[in-house]
């Protein structure tokens, strides 16, 4: 399943070739599950939209869509940021590719979503296992300016929380650390691999009540969960052209794991096997000696 370093790749990836383009047409599969909203309406707003960016909300990817240059709401040299219209909200899911191909590329198996962009590319939604999502998020032209009514989520942003905000989203829980860090409604975008390797890092061991770690270890839990993120979007940032072009060969470099999935195997820093558990039903790894 994608986590957060590999959603920001690929939104950024796909930000950085389809931004500015407009969606001249849309195709949708006839499955259900992949579309939150009705598909009519969806292609609806996507058609004739400019894409004016592409980027990572939790574990979302989202579009920002807007009439661009040439709307009849903005001059072009006002430089005033374009008015968002709506934005197309894509959860990639378990096995979820967002593609931007050469329209001559043929189409892959199991392709939800194909939008027609103003360069003669498509941008592919594809998803054999279907647990990926496509919604629409309306913006009400009410909404003013700034970013007041575009899509959120609902937790915190693991990669821009301060340390102080980061220790107060803790106090008085009563759940293990490690539920903690999954909980999307307290942060976003953490998955079971970042939450293991950061708790290793930060040495504290994934049993522990979260409401009872002192500040200081919840600033090193901070500062351990931003590093290792960065440094998986750095390794990430490499593979992007694998990842979103032409035929969309994923190849998401790993950060080399010190316990995730490494259950029997020696501790990297100090050689106590490490052990697998059980936590709100994921599993979790951690070292006996090092967590505590
Ligand atoms: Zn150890």
């Amino acid at each position: 399943m994608p986590e957060l370093p590999e959603v920001e790749t690929v939104a950024n990836g796909v930000n950085e070739r389809v931004a500015g383009e407009r969606i001249n047409s849309v195709w949708f599969s006839r499955y259900k599950e992949p579309f939150k909203t009705d598909p009519a309406a969806m292609a609806d707003a996507l058609t004739g939209a400019r894409i004016e960016k592409v980027y990572r909300v939790g574990k979302h990817i989202v579009v920002d869509l807007g009439s661009g240059p040439g709307g009849a709401k903005r001059s072009k040299s006002s430089g005033v940021p374009q008015t968002i219209t709506a934005q197309w909200i894509v959860h990639l899911g378990m096995t979820g590719r967002l593609l931007v191909s050469a329209a001559d590329v043929p189409v892959p198996a199991h392709t939800h979503a194909v939008l027609g962009l103003s360069s003669g590319r498509e941008l592919r939604f594809v998803d054999p296992r279907r647990f990926g999502r496509l919604a629409l998020h309306g913006i009400s032209p009410d909404a003013g300016s700034g970013s007041s009514g575009h899509f959120s989520g609902p937790g915190r942003e693991p990669l821009t929380i301060s340390p102080d905000d980061f220790v107060r989203l803790f106090k008085g829980r009563k759940l293990s650390i490690k539920a903690a860090l999954l909980n999307q409604s307290l942060l976003h975008g953490v998955g079971n691999i970042y939450a293991d390797e950061s708790l290793f890092r930060a040495g504290i061991r994934p049993t522990r009540m979260a409401g009872r770690l002192s500040r200081e270890r919840l600033l090193a839990l901070h500062a351990a969960l931003q590093e290792v993120l960065r440094k998986a979007i750095q390794l990430g940032g490499s593979s992007v052209s694998d990842y979103v072009d032409a035929d969309g060969v994923a190849g998401f470099f790993q950060l080399e794991h010190h316990v995730y999935m490494r259950t029997g195997q020696p501790c990297l820093v100090c050689g106590t096997p490490i052990r697998r558990t059980l936590i709100g039903g994921r599993g979790t790894h951690y070292c006996p000696h090092c967590q505590r």
